[in-house]
C-alpha cells in the first residue's frame, strides 16, 4: 500500500514523500480512511508506530478540502500531555502541511505567555497544546475554540495519569458538539473508555502492537565479534 492509495491530497502525498516515507505503517493504514470517511477514533498505539501521521494527514486532508466551519476561530485542536510531545507534533503538522495553506502553533506551560498570545491574535488553523497552558490562554480571552472541527487527544492515558482529566472535561464544554474526535492512548483502562463514551460519538478503533519491541517471552542475546568474522 502507497499513501496514493489512501486517497489522501496530493500535496501532503508529496510532503511525505519529501520526508521519505514511502509505505504507511499499519496503523496509518487502519487509521487513515476511518478518518476521511469522518468518524470518531480510538487509536490504539505508542510513540514508535506512526501514530502523529496517522491522525495529523487526514486532519490536513479533511480541513484543507472545505471551508472553516467559522473564520479565523482555531480549527483542528491536537492536545498533549507533554510540552516536548507538544513540540514534536507541531513539528510534524507543519512538515506534513507544507504545501498546503493551513498554519500551525504550539502552546504549551512554562515559559512566557506573551509570544503565544502574538502568534494566536494573528490566527491559526491547527494548535498543539498541553491543556494547563490552553486554559490559561482561553481564559485571557485570546482563543476562540467555538470552531474547533476536529480535535486530537493524543497519549490520553498520560494525560490521565498526569492529572488532566478535569482540564480536558473543561475544555471539551468548549468545543462545539459537532466535530470529529480522534483519540489515541497505549492502553485502554477504564477510565479512557469513560472519556470515550462521555464525548466521542459510535467511534471506530484500531490497535497496532508497538513497533520495535521484542516478545516478552524472547530471550535476546548480543554478541560481538571482529570484522573478519
Ligand atoms: P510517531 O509514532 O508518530 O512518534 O512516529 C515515529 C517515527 O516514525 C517518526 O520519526 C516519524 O517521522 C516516523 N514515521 C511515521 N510514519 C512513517 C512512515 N510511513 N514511514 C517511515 N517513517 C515514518
Amino acid at each position: 500500500m502507497t499513501f496514493e492509495d489512501l486517497q489522501l491530497a496530493p500535496a501532503i502525498v508529496q510532503a511525505v514523500q519529501e520526508i521519505g516515507y514511502t509505505t504507511p505503517t499499519p496503523i496509518q493504514q487502519q487509521a487513515i480512511p476511518l478518518v476521511l470517511a469522518g468518524n470518531d477514533l480510538l487509536g490504539g498505539a505508542q510513540t514508535g508506530t506512526g501514530k502523529t501521521a496517522a491522525f495529523t494527514l487526514p486532519m490536513l486532508h479533511l480541513l484543507g478540502s472545505r471551508p472553516a466551519a467559522k473564520a479565523g476561530a482555531v480549527r483542528g485542536l491536537v492536545l498533549c500531555p507533554t510540552r516536548e510531545l507538544a513540540a514534536q507534533v507541531e513539528e510534524s503538522v507543519r512538515d506534513y502541511s507544507k504545501h498546503l495553506a493551513l498554519s500551525s502553533t504550539v502552546i504549551f506551560g512554562g515559559v512566557g505567555m506573551n509570544a503565544q498570545i502574538q502568534r494566536l491574535k494573528k490566527g491559526v488553523d491547527i494548535l498543539v497544546a498541553t491543556p494547563g497552558r490552553l486554559l490559561d490562554l482561553q481564559g485571557q480571552g485570546v482563543l476562540d475554540l467555538s470552531g474547533v472541527e476536529i480535535l486530537v487527544l493524543d497519549e490520553a492515558d498520560r494525560m490521565l495519569d498526569m492529572g488532566f482529566i478535569d482540564d480536558i472535561r473543561s475544555i471539551m464544554q468548549m468545543l462545539p458538539k459537532q466535530r470529529q474526535t480522534l483519540l489515541f492512548s497505549a492502553t485502554f483502562a477504564p477510565p479512557i473508555r469513560k472519556l470515550a463514551q462521555d464525548f466521542m460519538k459510535n467511534p471506530e478503533q484500531v490497535e497496532v502492537a508497538a513497533q520495535n519491541t521484542a516478545n516478552a517471552n524472547v530471550e535476546q542475546h548480543v554478541i560481538a565479534v571482529d570484522t573478519a568474522r
